[in-house]
């Protein structure tokens, strides 16, 4: 049989069987050589005193070859030159360079295995981030029986202040703000709580808290419009608080609260941020998770997965909508 493999010959490799030293040939070892030895373990029987002295003894071939083996069951490789180094040989510079490109090739083979694992594991992260709103936000309409609306009307304060996170923030451990920003978010999008504002307890937010605002930068939407802005009746989860036509939803307006999007991942760019709809590209979801797909909760509390070609499909463009139909 041809093997290719590296070698880590030393000036005794020779000498036990080489069943023996096969049998750990491959496995990790830090102990006995550092970081040199991290993919293979040279099983030198002698103690090492030191990674100077482990390299010393060590020898990096590599080679075609055919495995053989001798009458005493020694290992004969004929495609290696192994010779014996002095116990106080020290590596050489090619050496040492071909040990770390082979560490290099390692890494280089493991980094992406790594990132993706890291993807995955961010957007586990939002979808239970976004499940934990859903929870709040289910609270909010069994304890009001309505939806919590989008923002205050200018009309009735005198900045557009964002309602719904604060409002359904009561009922997720009522200050924790770390499910309200998205992992794969800008670091501007985190919600960090401040006072000072002077402002009486009101919308969800404590006395003097500082509030959310129309271009504060916020890693979550809500569907605030529906498929179409400024409709009447409205078609998504109510858009100005306490409007006439477009304030705050009647639970059971709600046709279809496992078919309709409540809350998702939602572009950060510092206007309207804390809004999903379908009727601008500023306020699509962000498809920011693997398979280019934004995650979604809805508003039975379960939260799925979509690319924007899904969401705004003819057949999907219902789930924006409260009367589950396409607009
Ligand atoms: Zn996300």
């Amino acid at each position: 049989m041809v093997w290719l493999r590296p070698i880590f010959g030393a000036s005794n490799w020779v000498d036990p069987p080489f069943r023996q030293r096969n049998s750990t040939a491959v496995t990790t070892s830090m102990s006995r050589g550092g970081v040199v030895f991290c993919c293979l373990n040279l099983n030198l029987r002698e103690p090492r005193r030191g990674l100077s002295s482990s390299v010393n003894r060590a020898y990096l071939v590599f080679g075609f070859g055919r495995v053989g083996h001798s009458a005493e069951g020694i290992k004969t490789p004929t495609m290696l030159h192994v010779p014996r180094q002095s116990r106080h040989q020290a590596f050489t510079v090619p050496e040492l360079l071909a040990v770390i490109a082979l560490i290099v090739i390692i890494l280089s083979m493991l980094l992406p295995g790594f990132n993706n694992a890291r993807k995955h594991a961010r957007n586990a992260v939002c979808m239970s981030n976004l499940h934990q709103q859903a929870m709040g936000l289910v609270g909010y309409t069994i304890e009001s029986n309505h939806f919590p609306g989008a923002h205050t009307w200018t009309h009735n304060a005198p900045k557009y202040w964002i309602i719904w996170p604060s409002r359904v923030r009561q009922f997720t451990h009522g200050t924790n703000t770390e499910w309200f920003r998205c992992p794969d978010g800008p670091d501007e999008s985190e919600w960090n709580v401040a006072y000072g504002s002077g402002l009486p307890e009101e919308y969800g937010y404590n006395a003097d808290e500082v509030r959310l605002e129309w271009n504060t930068p916020f890693s979550y939407g809500y569907n605030n419009w529906g498929s179409a802005d400024f409709s009447v009746p409205q078609y998504g989860l109510g858009g100005l608080s306490e409007h006439a036509d477009w304030g705050e939803l009647p639970k059971v307006q709600v046709q279809f609260p496992s078919r309709m999007i409540a809350i998702g991942d939602a572009q950060v760019d510092g206007v309207w941020d804390a809004f999903i709809d379908t009727n601008q590209a500023p306020e699509l979801p962000a498809n920011r998770h693997p398979g280019s797909k934004a995650n979604i909760a809805f508003c039975d509390g379960h939260v799925d997965s979509f690319t924007l070609t899904n969401l705004l499909s003819p057949d999907d463009i219902r789930m924006w909508n409260n009367d589950g139909k396409a607009h």
